[in-house]
C-alpha cells in the first residue's frame, strides 16, 4: 500500500561550505494493506524525517514513494492533491496540531472543505458527528473548542480529522508519546479497532519499544538515517541480531527484574554522532562493543540473514 524504494534525504546547513545533515540515507520498506510498519530509534536518527518525506511534506533528494502502486514522487501539486485522500497524518501533539480558533466540527470538516468532498451543511455535520463516535467522541462536543478537551480527546479529535476523507495509509509520528501512560493505550486500541474495520495500513513511529511491539506487525530499527534491522514484531524482541537493537532493548526499562544468572545486553554508551558529519563506514561503529577495524571502511548493506530477518551488520 506504502512502499518507499531507497530513499535519501538531506538539508542543506546554512552558513560557510556546503554542508549537509544526512537524516535519510537510502531507506526502503513496502506496508501491505492491513499491516503496520513501527519504525523505533533514539531522537534523531530520521524516522519522523521518513514520515514526513513519505507524505511529501518534505521532498526526497532520491529515491521514489509508492501509494497504492502509484509512483508519487515527481507528482506536481496538483495531480497529488487527489492522491493525498489516500494518505493522512496523525501529529505527536495534540495540544499543537489543532487550531485553537476553530470548533471541532470545523476542524474535522476542514479535509473535506479543502479536497472538494464536502455535501451540503446537514451532510457534512452527519459526517462529522459519525467520525466523532467512531472515535468514541459524540455529536455533543461538536462545537466545543480544543482547549475544552483532555489530551486523550484531543488526540482522538486528531484521529477523527484524519480518518474523514477515508484513507489507506495512515502515518503516526509519535501519537502518543505526549500523553499520559494511562491514555496511551486507548489510543493505541482505538488505532487498532480501526485497521481491524477499515484494513488502514499505519506507518507508526515510536521510541517506545514496548508500544511499538504492541502495534506493528514489522518492526524497522533505525540508526542515524538507515535502517539497520528488519523483522517481524516477535522476532525483534524475540531474538534482537544487530548489537544497536539489542541495546536499545537492553535500556528500555523492564516491569520484571531479571532472572538470577541471566545474562543482558549492555546498554548503549554515549551520544547519537551529528548527522552533519556521520561516522565512516558503519555510523554504529563509534559506540559498539563489537567494532573491528572493517566496521570503520564499509558501510554495512541491509540484507537477509534469516528468513524475513534483515540486519545491516559485518558481523551477519
Ligand atoms: Fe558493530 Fe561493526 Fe556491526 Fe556496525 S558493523 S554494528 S560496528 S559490529
Amino acid at each position: 500500500m506504502l512502499e518507499l524504494r531507497d530513499i535519501v534525504k538531506r538539508f542543506p546547513v546554512k552558513g560557510p561550505g556546503r554542508r549537509v545533515v544526512h537524516a535519510v540515507e537510502g531507506v526502503s520498506f513496502s506496508i501491505p494493506p492491513g499491516e503496520t510498519l513501527g519504525l523505533v530509534g533514539e531522537s534523531g536518527c530520521g524516522k519522523s524525517t521518513v514520515a514526513r518525506t513519505a507524505m511529501r511534506i518534505y521532498e526526497p533528494t532520491s529515491g521514489s514513494i509508492l501509494l497504492d502502486g502509484e509512483d508519487i514522487t515527481g507528482m506536481r501539486e496538483r495531480e497529488l492533491k487527489t492522491r493525498r485522500k489516500k494518505i493522512q497524518m496523525i501529529f505527536q501533539d495534540p495540544y499543537a496540531s489543532l487550531n485553537a480558533r476553530m470548533k471541532v466540527r470545523d476542524i474535522i470538516a476542514e479535509p473535506l472543505v479543502a479536497h472538494g468532498a464536502f455535501g451540503s451543511q446537514a451532510e457534512t455535520t452527519e459526517a462529522v458527528a459519525s467520525i466523532l463516535e467512531r472515535v468514541g467522541l459524540g455529536r455533543q462536543h461538536m462545537n466545543r473548542y480544543p482547549h475544552e478537551f483532555s489530551g486523550g480527546q484531543r488526540q482522538r479529535i486528531g484521529i477523527a480529522r484524519a480518518l474523514i476523507l477515508g484513507p489507506k495509509v495512515m502515518i503516526c509520528d509519535e501519537p502518543i508519546s505526549a500523553l499520559d501512560v494511562s491514555i496511551q493505550a486507548q489510543v493505541v486500541n482505538l488505532l487498532k479497532s480501526i485497521q481491524r474495520e477499515n484494513g488502514i495500513s499505519y506507518l507508526f513511529i515510536a521510541h517506545d519499544l514496548a508500544m511499538v511491539r504492541y502495534v506493528s506487525h514489522t518492526v524497522g530499527v533505525m540508526y542515524l538515517g538507515r535502517i539497520v534491522e528488519r523483522c517481524r514484531s516477535e522476532e525483534i524482541y524475540g531474538r534482537p541480531l544487530h548489537p544497536y537493537t539489542k541495546g536499545l532493548l537492553a535500556s528500555a526499562p523492564s516491569p520484571r527484574p531479571p532472572e538470577p544468572g541471566a545474562e543482558r545486553a549492555p546498554s548503549i554508551e554515549g551520544d547519537i554522532p551529528s548527522p552533519i558529519a556521520p561516522p565512516p563506514g558503519c555510523a554504529f561503529h563509534t559506540r559498539c562493543r563489537y567494532a573491528e577495524a572493517a566496521c570503520r571502511e564499509a558501510i554495512p548493506v541491509l540484507r537477509q540473514v534469516e528468513s524475513g530477518h534483515e540486519v545491516a551488520c559485518h558481523l551477519f
